[in-house]
């Protein structure tokens, strides 16, 4: 994942790469998500910044070094970022190289899947479910609280799927593990392998 840095001290509201994500959430929800949800996280971050002491840095340092509100606005446009990114209406499958990782990991992709959602509907609140490479390279699947980031572990991000209820609730209700199953028709494998 690159670095993603401020502009005259402000960080920019991400463009949504996709109108749509097919059936698997709706357009109502990807509107309210991104244009509602998200502006508000980087136009409080955009507030609270300056005077901080946490000026001209990158996203991911100000979340390793913040506290309180802006921790909360700064992990919070860091994981949305990420979330939004690795999605697509035609996503490209996964290659060879994390195919295998995941193998060696959790046994099989599978596997992998079937911890990570299971995971994701056990967060207990509202959070973020991850697979992350520690320092030895080995992927684990994480649950992660509010606006928590494996960066602060020391991980690589690498997926993650939003288990607020403002993810979901529009279109499947209480139905998270059906959420959470119907995420990964629209997960480009290509942008999830390129954060390695
Ligand atoms: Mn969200």
């Amino acid at each position: 994942m690159k670095d993603i840095m401020p502009v005259n001290g402000q960080f920019a509201m991400m463009a949504l790469p996709y109108e749509n994500l097919g059936t698997a959430v709706s357009r109502d929800t990807l509107s309210f998500h991104h244009g509602k949800h998200l502006k508000a996280y980087v136009d409080n971050l955009n507030k609270a910044l300056p005077g901080s002491g946490l000026e001209g840095i990158s996203l991911q340092e100000v979340v390793r070094k913040a506290q309180g509100g802006i921790f909360n606005n700064a992990g919070q446009v860091l994981n949305h970022t990420l979330y939004f990114e690795q999605l697509s209406p035609s996503p490209r499958p996964m290659g060879s190289h994390l195919e295998s990782l995941l193998g060696r990991d959790f046994g099989s992709v599978e596997a992998f899947k079937n911890e990570f959602v299971q995971k994701g509907a056990t967060l207990f609140g509202s959070g973020w479910v991850w697979l992350s490479m520690d320092s030895d390279g080995k992927l684990v699947v994480t649950q992660q609280r509010n606006a928590e980031n494996p960066v602060t572990d020391g991980l690589r991000p690498l997926l993650t799927f939003d288990v607020w209820e403002h993810a979901y609730y529009l279109d499947y209700q209480n139905r998270r593990a059906d959420y959470l199953a119907a995420l990964w028709q629209v997960v480009d494998w290509q942008v999830v392998e390129s954060r390695l």
